[in-house]
């Protein structure tokens, strides 16, 4: 069983999303928003286009689970991961994401210092640490998406309050509003 990125943000966002979408059932128009962060990215840091350093990485973990992650820059001089999001506000998905990807290059023997989290259409950034309790943590979440993934049926819905943004919002709650 391969746990991803997507998978680990999800975790952190609905496990019924995360259920969803690991099980195949998809609603999102990934090519759009793929495009759309790709675009930002590109014009906000032309310079990281032109290095183009970036890294797919695994990690074999117990239970015949593997984790993986393609990492869009990383900066392999000064350990420092960089991520870019598009979204206009500040997600606890989004550092969770950057500490997997932290987890895995430390598991793989590789320098990695920080995360720094790149908001363009809010010019902020948030700089994500991994301590070595958290690397323990991280190893709970992976634990604990591949649990989840394997349940023989979809996680309750959270509160329709949650979802309003949420790709899957018609397959939740068309016809209970
Ligand atoms: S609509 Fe709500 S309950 Fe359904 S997957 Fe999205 S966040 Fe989860």
């Amino acid at each position: 069983m391969n746990i991803n990125a997507t998978l680990i943000n999800y975790y952190h966002i609905c496990y019924r999303k995360l259920w969803l979408h690991a099980n195949g059932i998809t609603m999102e128009h990934t090519s759009d928003i793929v495009y759309e962060g790709k675009l930002i990215g590109e014009e906000t840091y032309p310079q990281r286009a032109e290095k183009n350093q970036e890294l797919e990485i695994t990690a074999e973990l117990e239970n015949g689970i593997k984790a993986s992650a393609k990492i869009d820059f990383f900066d392999a001089r000064t350990g420092i991961v960089h991520e870019t999001k598009k979204s206009a506000a500040k997600e606890k998905a989004h550092v969770a994401q950057v500490k997997f990807y932290l987890y895995l290059l430390r598991k793989n023997g590789v320098k990695a210092t920080y995360g720094m989290i790149d908001y363009p259409k809010i010019r902020q950034t948030e700089r994500v640490e991994l301590s070595e309790d958290e690397m323990t943590e991280v190893e709970q979440w992976i634990a604990a998406v591949a649990n989840i993934i394997q349940l023989e049926s979809c996680p309750p819905t959270l509160a329709i309050s949650k979802c309003k943004s949420c790709s899957y919002f018609d397959f939740c709650w068309i016809g209970e509003e």
